[in-house]
C-alpha cells in the first residue's frame, strides 16, 4: 500500500487517520506542529512521541518535501522558485520581498484550464491539479531561505479550480499547530468561478483577489472564458456576499491592456459595477510575454485611470511589475526557466 504523505492531510484529517491506525487524536497536534514549525522531514527527528509510534508511522506514512531545482533572482530582488514535482511537471512560486514582509506567490496547478487572453500560463492548457502537500511545500520550502508572512494563491493555475486541495491547504496555513499564518495574511485570487467562490467562502476564512479586468461581458467573453459561465453581474453579487476576514476589502484586480480596457469609459463603467462592493483595487499594467496580442496602456491612460478612481474615492494602487525581468510578474510564469545559464542552483 501506498504510504500516506502527511503534508496531504489536515489537523482533522491526521486525526482521523491516526484514530484509524487506534492512536490517540491529541497525537495529531504534535505532529503537526514537527511537520510545519519545526520542518521536520524524517518521523525519527519527532522525539516526543514513542519510539513505537514513530517505527508505526515510518511504516505506514512519508513526510514529502520540495527543494527548489533552481532559483532565479530579479534586478528588485524578486526571487522564481523552479519546482520540480515527482512526476516530472514543474511549478514556479514567486517571492516579492518588502521592507516590512515579504509575500510568497504561489501555484495551485500545474498550467491552467482557463485561457485568460493575457497570461502566458493560460496558453499551457492544465496538465493536472497540484495536492494539498505540493502546494504548501512551496512554502516550506520559501520559509527555509527567507521568513515569509504574506501568501497569495495567484501563481499558476486557478485555485478555486483546485478547491479540494487548496480548502485543505488554506486550513494547514491558517491553523495555529500548523504554518500559522494570519488568515488577514493569506489572498486567493480568483478569475471568477462562482460556486467554488460561494464554498471558499463557507469553508475558509482568507482574503479574496478577483480579477475582473473588463467593464462588459463582450469584452470579458473574449478575454476571460470563465465569463460566459459566470458573467460579470452574477460574479459582482457572489462578491456582495463573501465574508472576508475583519472589515477587509475585496481586491479587485484589473489588468490594464493598452487601448482595449484603459480608457476614461471603462474607468466610469468599472466605478458604477464596484460602487457597492467593499473593494480596494489593483491596476496592473499588462506585463507582455511572447506572442502575446496585447500591449501595455501608456503612461498617460494609466495616470487617467488611476485618478478617475482615486477621485470617486476608491483605494486604488497601481502594482509595480515586480521581477518582469525573470518573467516572474503577473501573467509571466510558465513553469521553466527564462535562462537557464543565469539560474543560481541552490
Ligand atoms: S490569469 Fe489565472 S486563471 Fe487566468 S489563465 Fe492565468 S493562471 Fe489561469
Amino acid at each position: 500500500m501506498q504510504p500516506t504523505d502527511l503534508k496531504n492531510l489536515t489537523l482533522e484529517g491526521l486525526m482521523q487517520f491516526l484514530a484509524g491506525q487506534g492512536k490517540e487524536r491529541y497525537r495529531a497536534t504534535q505532529l503537526f506542529k514537527w511537520l510545519y514549525q519545526q520542518g521536520a522531514t524524517d518521523f525519527s527527528e519527532m522525539t516526543n512521541l514513542s519510539k513505537a509510534l514513530r517505527e508505526e508511522l515510518a511504516a505506514t506514512a512519508c513526510i514529502s518535501r520540495l527543494e527548489p531545482e533552481a532559483v532565479e533572482v530579479g534586478s528588485d530582488g524578486t526571487r522564481k522558485y523552479l519546482f520540480r514535482l515527482a512526476d516530472g511537471n514543474a511549478v514556479e512560486s514567486v517571492l516579492i520581498p518588502d521592507e516590512d514582509r515579504n509575500t510568497l506567490c504561489i501555484s495551485t496547478q500545474a498550467g491552467c484550464a482557463m485561457q485568460c487572453a493575457f497570461c502566458l500560463t493560460g496558453t499551457f492548457k492544465l496538465t493536472r491539479n497540484l495536492t494539498t502537500a505540493e502546494i504548501v511545500n512551496q512554502v516550506l520550502a520559501v520559509r527555509r531561505d527567507v521568513e515569509v508572512r504574506n501568501i497569495v494563491l495567484m501563481g499558476m493555475g486557478e485555485p478555486l479550480h483546485n478547491l479540494d486541495n487548496v480548502i485543505a491547504a488554506l486550513q494547514i496555513m491558517v491553523n495555529d499547530n500548523g504554518l500559522k499564518l494570519s488568515s488577514r495574511r493569506v489572498t486567493v485570487s480568483t478569475c471568477g468561478l462562482v460556486p467554488e467562490l460561494e464554498r471558499l467562502g463557507r469553508e475558509v476564512t482568507v482574503n479574496l483577489a478577483v480579477s475582473l479586468n473588463a467593464t462588459t461581458d463582450e469584452l470579458r467573453d473574449r478575454i476571460m472564458p470563465v465569463n460566459q459561465r459566470y458573467p460579470i453581474a452574477t460574479l459582482l453579487a457572489a462578491l456582495k456576499k463573501f465574508p472576508l476576514p475583519g472589515r477587509r476589502k475585496i481586491t479587485i484586480e484589473y489588468v490594464l491592456l493598452g487601448g482595449l480596457n484603459d480608457t476614461p469609459e471603462d474607468a466610469k463603467r468599472l466605478v458604477r459595477l464596484l460602487s457597492d462592493i467593499p473593494c480596494k483595487i489593483n491596476l496592473i499594467p499588462f506585463n507582455p510575454h511572447e506572442g502575446a496580442d496585447f500591449r501595455p496602456p501608456t503612461k498617460a491612460a494609466l495616470d487617467v485611470f488611476h485618478k478617475f478612481l482615486l477621485d470617486r474615492h476608491f483605494t486604488v494602487i497601481t502594482r509595480d511589475s515586480r521581477g518582469s525581468d525573470i518573467s516572474a510578474a503577473c501573467g509571466q510564469l510558465k513553469g521553466r526557466l527564462e535562462k537557464p545559464a543565469d539560474k543560481e542552483t541552490p
